[in-house]
């Protein structure tokens, strides 16, 4: 759940650096606005949220396992979450912005792919020059470099 999840999480991270590589500035954790996106990219009116597959229910993700002990309870906990994402991207776009999500498996497993994708899908296209400028484990490096101890709790959340 993004209420519990940590600041500055590796996918996060990944995240910023190929944003920053692809020369578009952002900011992050705008809290006033609704579900707190995690990255704000102000001159598109564009948000990216950066969800975590378990938490927030990735569709056909096989992190988005369900516990078998409580089952009915946590089915409840994460329609819940999912409902709650829903609203959020319903009120950010009444109020003009475009919603855009990243999963985390994504980030993890093709991150240059998985920002242009997202960026794409937020009406942005990339030119394949600026599209050369990322490299998947450049962005892991930078992200362990700076942050070598943020991966922990967002691996454990999905
Ligand atoms: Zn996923």
């Amino acid at each position: 759940m993004s209420r519990i999840r940590g600041k500055n999480t590796k996918p996060e991270l990944i995240a910023r650096s190929a944003l920053h590589r692809l020369g578009y500035r952002f900011r992050v954790n705008r809290v006033d606005l609704p579900g707190k996106p995690d990255i704000v990219l102000p001159k598109y009116k564009t948000v990216l949220f950066v969800h975590g597959c378990y938490w927030h229910r990735h569709e056909s993700c096989p992190n988005a396992t369900t516990p078998t002990k409580n089952r009915e309870r946590w089915v409840e906990k994460f329609a819940a979450n999912v409902a709650r994402d829903r609203r959020n991207e319903v009120d950010l776009r009444r109020e003009g912005w475009v919603v855009t999500v990243l999963w985390e498996c994504e980030l993890k497993h093709h991150p240059s792919e998985a920002v242009v994708a997202a960026l794409a899908d937020a009406g942005m296209s990339v030119s394949d020059v600026r599209r050369a400028r990322l490299d998947d484990s450049e962005l892991r490096r930078a992200a362990d470099r700076r942050f070598s101890r943020s991966w922990r709790s967002s691996d454990r959340q999905g």
